[in-house]
């Protein structure tokens, strides 16, 4: 590539950054979780945004509505990863490389990338926990099934602190820690029970026909930890609990 053309290519991806749009890879509207580009206001920010006010299978939920059913079983197939983690803004997030997977039934879901919310995002009958994890998987034809993992105070967590520890400051940064691998697996609890439903995103464009796995079992983090967390965020980064509408939880 000629310098002159990567000059403007390093602009342009610098300039996207600077102004906080398209971090996610979704358009260019800005939002955020706060004042007038926050949650109530995602879907009057941009049109493919609609989704986030017009749909009737949003995320998260509380936990509350909850039916026995048979489930797939799901089996985790997770390597570890070599270590990036970026701030975009809106999370602090980890790529995965190609080849960890899970199973539901018979049905292959690669790992892409997991990410945190502070507080969570999902409630338990209403409560709260401080953290939660979302695991991003997508099968060949890109639809999505997250595991969503609940942190409370603790002791501390090794895999966490390992991801703390290279957490870039600024939104639109990352580091790459290249002598350092993660693997998804130490961030699920050991007992691997879950609730189900049908659900979305919760950042825009909030897109429906997400399969959500939440473990029950919370896994813990210090105290510390989610402080600094919460601190590089500078904000709570998760979306209000959504309507179940007509929605039944399985467990
Ligand atoms: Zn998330």
């Amino acid at each position: 590539m000629k310098s002159s053309k990567l000059k403007r290519l390093t602009w342009l991806v610098a300039a996207s950054l600077w102004s906080g749009a398209a971090l996610a890879g979704h358009g260019d509207a800005h939002w955020s979780y706060e004042g007038k580009t926050g949650p109530d206001h995602w879907a009057s920010l941009a049109a493919e945004f609609g989704t986030c006010g017009a749909g009737r299978n949003q995320s998260p939920v509380d936990l509350s509505r909850i039916v026995e059913a048979e489930q797939p079983p799901v089996t985790f197939h997770y390597d570890r990863t070599p270590l990036t983690v970026t701030n975009n803004g809106h999370s602090v997030q980890v790529d995965y490389a190609p080849g960890s997977y899970i199973e539901v039934g018979d049905h292959r879901f690669e790992l892409k990338q997991f990410h945190f919310h502070s507080p969570s995002e999902h409630e338990v009958d209403g409560h709260p926990y401080p953290m939660e994890g979302h695991l991003v998987h997508a099968d060949e034809d890109g639809n999505l099934a997250v595991i969503g993992v609940f942190y409370e105070e603790g002791r501390a967590n090794a895999a966490i602190e390992s991801v703390w520890n290279h957490m870039p400051a600024k939104a639109g940064q990352n580091e790459k820690a290249p002598d350092e691998t993660v693997n998804a697996a130490a961030l699920l609890p050991e007992d691997r029970s879950f609730y189900r439903y049908s659900g979305s995103l919760t950042t825009p464009p909030c897109s429906e026909g997400v399969t959500w796995m939440v473990m029950k079992q919370p896994v813990q983090v210090s105290h510390e930890e989610v402080a600094q967390f919460h601190g590089i965020m500078g904000v709570d980064n998760n979306r209000p609990v959504q309507p179940l509408n007509a929605r039944l939880i399985l467990e």
